[in-house]
């Protein structure tokens, strides 16, 4: 039997694109992502070192989805970006009727023209780096934007756009239960289609990690944590929005396709610094430093600082963990027709435990978790890998 999964024939081709642009104005205190500040001298050898990665395709390959993160896509300036995205359309060409094509935009740089050239270039989906509605919040983020320009992008952006998502960040030091309530409020009455939560994090690396250890800025308690998350869920549930994944939330119809790739553990391709693929059952990872990136292209040489290539257990076990993400979680039946048996086996009498512990449900032939184990799901999955 094959023991790697690029020994298998039918591996099938990816459909989804990933492309990171690593640029922003200045590093948020609680950011430890692949991105480099104020270094506009780099965007157009960025853009030139992308085209060429692509180009390493050899053929165009029709996508069902692409999304542009970052960073911050849209601090590029609009020369670039169109012919940033003409690469993208030349070597991964979309049906955007039917296809979804998302991009990352800070709200700061939402405007009719800006909207105007990514729907003409086959764009059509926004999704806002809002963080909060609330000034205080977003002062104490590093963000460079307010409120009210938040509330504005969203606008704009909803008049070019059906499918506008915004990201909101909760468990700021100092944030009350009643500011996240007040953040989800104004979310619903605006015109988006999608809601990213994600509770603030203290990454080694980033500023507020070593603020933290000081004791300059105090993280909210666990139990103020779970709170925030539980009124999400229950606010935007209320408002008609779909939890359809632990942090994602969407109108019925306008869940993140793109996404949604990787918690199916379907394969996928990815392009620019630090961006990671899947394809033929290989995952590699470009070098992370977008100056070693850009060098390594201009001289010929691979973008590629990792590689790794999955054999069968290891793909079975991730595929569960990524699928159990999802509210409706795993189809028994299709880990059951791919994965190795022996490995089912061992996930099997782990499930098992986890039913009888009330972590885990099964609902319609899909083993999910259960409403008890949504705000400590990271808890649970080592004991699956
Ligand atoms: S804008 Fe986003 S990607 Fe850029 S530094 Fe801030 S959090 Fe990080």
């Amino acid at each position: 039997m094959a023991n790697s999964l690029s020994d298998l024939p039918l591996q099938p081709k990816p459909t989804a694109a990933y492309l990171h642009v690593p640029f922003c104005h200045r590093r948020c205190p609680y950011c430890s992502f692949t991105v480099v500040a104020d270094r506009q001298d780099w965007m157009e050898r960025y853009v030139n070192a992308v085209t060429v990665e692509l180009s390493l395709l050899n053929t165009a390959r029709p996508m069902n989805t692409i999304f542009i993160g970052g960073g911050t896509p849209t601090l590029l300036p609009h020369d670039l970006l169109q012919r940033f995205l003409d690469s993208i359309a030349h070597w991964l060409p979309i049906d955007t009727a039917r296809g979804e094509w998302t991009i990352e935009a800070n709200p700061n740089d939402v405007s009719d023209e800006l909207c105007k050239l990514l729907r003409q270039s086959g764009v059509n989906r926004v999704s806002l780096g809002g963080q909060s509605f609330q000034d205080t919040k977003l002062i104490m983020l590093g963000r460079d934007h307010r409120g009210g320009q938040l509330q504005q992008a969203i606008r704009i952006a909803s008049r070019w756009f059906d499918e506008v998502s915004v990201d909101l960040i909760f468990g700021v030091p100092g944030e009350t239960i009643d500011h996240w309530r007040s953040d989800l409020d104004c979310a619903v009455e605006l015109p988006i289609t999608h809601v990213s939560t994600y509770g603030l994090t203290y990454e080694k690396g980033a500023r507020y990690w070593s603020r933290l250890q000081r004791g300059d800025i105090v993280a909210v308690s666990e139990e103020v944590e779970l709170e925030m998350y539980t009124t999400a869920i229950e606010n935007l549930s209320q408002a008609g929005f779909e939890h359809y994944e632990v942090s994602n939330f969407s109108l019925p119809g306008s869940s993140c396709r793109h996404n949604e790739t990787y918690w199916n553990g379907e394969p996928w391709y990815a392009f620019g610094p630090g961006a990671a693929s899947f394809v033929d059952g290989v995952r590699r990872v470009n070098h992370r430093s977008t100056g070693t990136y850009l060098k390594r292209i201009e001289s010929g040489e691979s973008p590629i600082a990792e590689e790794d290539v999955l054999d069968w257990e290891t793909w079975t076990r991730e595929r569960f963990v990524f699928g159990m993400r999802k509210r409706k979680g795993v189809g028994w039946e299709c880990l059951v027709n791919v994965g190795k048996c022996e490995t089912i086996e061992t996930i099997q009498r782990q499930i098992k435990l986890h039913v009888q512990d009330g972590w885990l449900e099964w609902c319609d032939g899909h083993i999910k978790m259960t409403t008890k184990a949504l705000p400590v799901s990271d808890g649970l999955w080592k004991d699956y890998l």
